[in-house]
């Protein structure tokens, strides 16, 4: 035993569910200096990969310990934090994902996952069956490319299972809406209904719609659904960062982010219910926005509104990326544009004007290829705004004559690693096998001395980083298929992947002097795992990832513990 002023031995059974450790630095007095210890701590500097304990003041790293040194360090006093489990990382952050799309989700029919159709129509007829009450029976999570036939779904299906009441179903990637005939007449949607401006609505040979609507399209419905009162959205937003912790993320990038959900995250913040670092992107369009165009970007201590987020084009899933050559298996469309490329240049333009950081959605290449072209345009006439590090949101199928931009410009490449074992199925079907040169293409953007941040996208995906560290890592769906991964060279190594969820994460909000490795300096965000995931993958052991469990989240060097160690859902 050592003897030292104060030793708090922090295990994780038996703590509150994700309670603030026992290590909680207080302001001023002894509770300024703590001592994480209990784990290694693989730094993400390529000069001191390892440390054994943590010497933490006000928040932030003073110095990494080696084991000889801790007893030196313990005897000026302090408070000792042993952290349970084996390895700590810097701190993970979802670098794209919707915090309150993701706590809506969570709340609604859950059709992640069905194999057919009929599934996905039972599992909306007991929810609405279970929810007697809602106005509106809304769901996500379908895709039919994982039904026989690969059929849209339709209207009138969908009306025989839920009849009378308005029903919306999100398709996986949030950009297709199945809705039924209630929901079209509530709508005034009829066959007379123009395509609106970026969106589609699907129709049958006499025009009439048959239930899908495409992006912008979805706003004709999505429009009439009342949204959650500022109470709800504040019990939804503390329920999320209390699984976001769990889940080992100590930061997140949030996009579309409205003024509801914005004021409702500055209360959580206020009142210690959200404890995330988060910089918040708010949606084009959205009031939020208006006002940030006026005003300019806001801190709120650990929530930062830094941008606005912009939409080039559609998805892949329901081919409305924008690509420069038609879909392999849709000649004729080559997908939509969401924002015709002038008045995406217009609005990025407005944006950086203001000091704000555009993220844009991009998929197609036609779309990389135009959102590039603008950056690069704008760059060239403001050098100024390069500090403002402009975002490519998935930059999932890029021209390969375009790669090296990623290099030459300050951008950041945001994309998500779970996206590629999700679309590879289709995705060739899609694109053919020439375009797949491009996509998905993390290594070649790395390679040509491109920024990458990873994120999840949840909900489209799940926001558990130990999913995206294997996608990142394998190519591969959670069996381990296909065998040796999906366009293998584009693989990164552990240490690559994480660094894209913590120093790429901060490099794109500027904050690569202060977050995203584990110095002297830098704020003292961790993930601590239960077992040493860096040394089982140099091992050859990715599955180690999969077994793991997030045993703590440091933020500022304040430990939060799940109390189960449940593993984060998969799909
Ligand atoms: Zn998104």
């Amino acid at each position: 035993m050592r003897s030292v002023p104060a030793i708090c031995t922090c295990v994780a059974l038996g703590l509150a569910l994700l309670a603030p450790g026992c290590g909680a630095p207080g302001p001023g007095g002894e509770g300024d200096v703590t001592i994480l210890t209990g784990v290694r701590f693989w730094t993400g500097d390529p000069d001191h990969p390892w440390a054994d304990g943590l010497l933490v003041e006000e928040g932030r790293i003073r110095e990494l310990l080696s084991r000889e040194e801790i007893p030196r360090v313990l005897a000026h006093g302090g408070k000792v934090i042993d952290l349970p489990g084996a390895l700590a990382v810097p701190g993970l952050v979802d670098a794209h994902g919707h915090l309150l799309g993701y706590g809506l989700a969570r709340r609604r029919a859950d059709l992640v996952g069905a194999r057919t159709l009929d599934e996905a129509l039972e599992r909306v007829r007991a929810f609405a069956a279970a929810h007697p009450g809602d106005p509106w029976v809304l769901g996500r999570g379908w895709d039919q490319e994982d039904w026989p036939g690969h059929a849209w779904p339709t209207a009138d299906r969908l009306e025989e299972t839920v009849p009378g009441r308005p029903c919306a179903l999100w398709r996986v990637d949030g950009h297709a809406l199945w809705v039924n005939r209630t929901a079209l007449r509530e709508a005034g949607i009829d066959a007379a209904t123009p395509d609106p401006p970026g969106g589609k609505i699907l129709r049958a040979p006499d025009g009439t719609p048959t239930g899908i609507l495409l992006d912008a399209a979805e706003e004709l419905v999505t429009g009439r659904i009342p949204p959650p009162s500022p109470e709800l959205a504040e019990e939804i937003l503390a329920d999320v960062a209390r699984d976001l912790l769990a889940k080992g993320l100590a930061g997140f990038h949030a996009m579309s982010v409205s003024r509801v959900e914005w004021e409702a995250l500055v209360r959580l913040a206020r009142t210690g219910r959200f404890p995330l670092r988060a910089w918040a992107y708010a949606e084009w369009g959205d009031p939020l926005a208006e006002e940030l165009l006026e005003s300019g970007p806001r801190d709120e201590g650990r929530l930062h509104l830094v941008g606005v987020k912009l939409f080039a084009d559609g998805a892949l899933g329901s081919r409305g990326a924008r690509l420069l050559e038609p879909y392999a298996d849709d000649p004729g469309n080559r997908g939509i544009w969401v924002t015709p490329p002038d008045e995406l240049e217009r609005r990025i333009r407005a944006a950086m004007e203001r000091g704000l950081q555009p993220a844009v959605h991009a998929i197609g290449d036609a779309a990389n290829h135009e959102l590039l072209g603008i950056y690069r345009r704008l760059l060239a006439g403001h050098p100024e705004w390069a500090s403002l590090r402009p975002r490519v949101e998935h930059a999932q199928v890029v021209p390969p004559g375009d790669i090296p931009l990623f290099g030459e410009l300050p951008v950041v490449a945001s994309m998500q690693p779970t996206h590629a074992t999700s679309d590879m199925p289709w995705a060739e079907e899609r694109l053919g096998r020439a375009r797949l040169a491009g996509a998905y293409a993390w290594r070649s953007i790395l390679s040509a001395g491109g920024h990458l941040a990873f994120g999840s996208d949840v909900p489209v995906e799940s926001c558990d980083p130990r999913l995206g560290l294997w996608a990142a890592v394998t190519r591969q769906d959670l069996d381990g298929n296909p065998p040796g991964g999906w366009l293998p060279d584009q693989r990164l190594t552990l240490p690559e992947a994480i660094a894209a969820f913590s120093a790429g994460a901060a490099w794109a909000v500027r904050r690569e002097d202060d977050l995203g490795r584990l110095a002297p300096g830098y704020l003292a965000d961790l993930t601590v795992f239960d077992r040493d995931v860096v040394a089982a993958f140099e091992e050859g052991d990715p599955r180690a990832l999969l077994d793991a469990r997030v045993t703590a989240t440091v933020i500022g060097g304040t430990p939060w513990f799940p109390r189960a160690h449940e593993p984060g859902e998969a799909r």
